[in-house]
């Protein structure tokens, strides 16, 4: 296990984003913060420190709480390739789908507890009776019991789920339910992901967050922009840059580099081009190949000018995920299927995650120059990459479907697509708003102010404070 240094964040800063009573609320919430946690410590525990929306999240989140005051700490537990198999298993299993098929029977427990009880070795000594600890997804429900009898009051949170619940869930739930059913509280991000028997009294609902200041989400100007997206080869370079400078949220410096390892078809889009959108992970359930078939189809011959850029991480065959791998593969496929004028303006890009700054960065320019971003999800937790275009003041265009209908009302902060495969009604969507700059305008201004209301760490943090107020007096 290691424990993660939290540096602590200003919330004047946070604050002087938000409407007035908005940070008033804050302010005032970190104060009650102050008093109701003096003397304990906020423990969060998962399996990362950086990668993945749960560790951005927290990097944020806990700093807040320090700069509030809190005595905010982050632990990362261990695990063995195997106890990940496991994990990863019920991850999908939560989401609704079989993964790899492979058992969750006494030897999956015996291997889980194994790994877990190692790590609870650990925490036991550091946690005190009174504490918060907060265990995030199945990677720590095994946990609940051994903290609990720490005398820690224990959330257990699942940042997964599925609206309609089926077969699959229900085996996911079958391995976790008697390792999370000891937690005082339980936090799921939306109430259709909330298994029926989980008492409701215990349950709260706490939607994600995404942080301005995070190099994701960080202001950028055009030039900036500009000067990332040429350096890393996604719009026509015409005179070469040698460094573009950021600065990392730590205060130390960064540049950005040319990515050699980007698939493009025929060179990179003009600058001026309009620019259609999807950052994801290359994953069945984001349907790549569906947003390349609406726009080849539907899009492409009526905009002769729009082009098409699918941004995902970079796959490396020996350590990441087979499926993702095996999704790159089949866009790739369905991209050299696609007729030349068409194919030419359809460009795949991968950015390496070997720099997170850096990645981000640039995941941060693509969604700032999309003249319209899109989510086609078949299924979605919450839709982080949604909140982040929203923020940024982008028309998005999404599949009604988990979380994505929770941030966008049709019509007003985005537009939905009801049946997420729908490759005519995706495409119609995408030229409505393409061709109507009045309602780009529109939709964008409204999706920044939603998630300046709804999806920023204040909202976060005063309706995690609540719940710890329920639990500790
Ligand atoms: N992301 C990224 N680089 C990529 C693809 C995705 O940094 O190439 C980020 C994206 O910006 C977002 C997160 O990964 O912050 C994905 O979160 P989301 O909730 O959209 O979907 P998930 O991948 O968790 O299913």
């Amino acid at each position: 296990m290691q424990l993660v240094e939290i540096q602590a964040a200003p919330l004047e800063k946070l604050a002087q984003l938000l409407a007035p009573e908005a940070a008033e609320r804050f302010m005032a919430t970190a104060e009650r913060a102050r008093q109701l946690l003096a003397g304990r410590v906020v423990w969060n525990v998962n399996t990362t420190a950086h990668g993945g929306g749960v560790a951005e999240m927290l990097q944020a989140l806990l700093a807040y709480g320090r700069g509030a005051g809190v005595d905010t700490r982050w632990a990362v537990i261990d695990g063995d390739p195997d106890f990940f198999a496991i994990t990863k298993r019920l991850h999908n299993l939560l989401h609704g789908s079989p993964g790899d098929g492979g058992d969750l029977g006494a030897a999956e427990h015996a291997h889980y507890e194994e790994v877990l009880a190692k790590n609870l070795d650990e925490l036991q000594r550091l946690v005190r009776p009174g504490d918060l600890v907060l265990l995030h997804d199945p990677q720590t429900a095994g946990l609940v019991d051994g903290v609990r009898t720490a005398g820690a009051h224990v959330i257990w949170r699942s940042h997964i789920g599925r609206d309609d619940g089926n077969s699959e869930t229900e085996r996911g739930w079958d391995f976790l339910g008697g390792y999370v059913e000891r937690a005082h509280a339980f936090v799921f991000s939306r109430q259709r992901y909330v298994p029926t028997w989980l008492p409701p009294e215990r349950v709260r609902l706490i939607a994600p967050s995404i942080d301005p200041f995070s190099t994701k989400n960080m202001v950028l100007d055009d030039d900036h922009v500009s000067r990332v997206l040429r350096r890393a080869g996604l719009i026509e370079d015409g005179d070469r840059i040698e460094a573009v400078e950021f600065t990392r949220r730590d205060g130390s410096p960064g540049f950005v580099r040319r990515h050699p390892d980007l698939l493009s078809g025929g060179g990179p889009p003009p600058r001026g081009a309009p620019l259609v959108v999807q950052v994801s992970r290359w994953d069945g359930l984001k349907d790549m190949p569906g947003v390349l078939g609406a726009f080849a189809q539907h899009v492409a011959p009526a905009e002769p000018e729009a082009h098409l850029m699918l941004v995902g991480p970079a796959v490396s065959a020996v350590s990441d995920d087979p499926e993702d791998a095996g999704v790159l593969a089949a866009c790739s496929a369905v991209w050299a299927g696609l007729p030349e004028p068409v194919r030419r303006r359809c460009h795949l890009a991968c950015i390496p995650m070997d720099d997170v700054d850096e990645d981000a960065v640039i995941v941060n320019a693509v969604q700032r120059h999309a003249t319209v971003v899109v989510q086609k999800s078949l299924v979605e937790g919450f839709g982080l990459t949604v909140t982040e275009a929203m923020w940024k003041g982008r028309p998005v265009v999404a599949s009604a479907v988990g979380g994505i209908q929770d941030q966008i009302t049709d019509g007003e902060e985005g537009l939905l697509l009801p049946d997420p495969t729908d490759l005519e009604g995706l495409g119609d969507r995408i030229l409505r708003v393409l061709g109507d700059p009045d309602l780009r305008e529109r939709l964008g201004a409204r999706a920044h102010e939603r998630v300046r209301k709804d999806f920023l760490g204040d909202r976060h943090l005063i309706q995690y404070v609540d719940l710890f107020g329920d639990l500790v007096t």
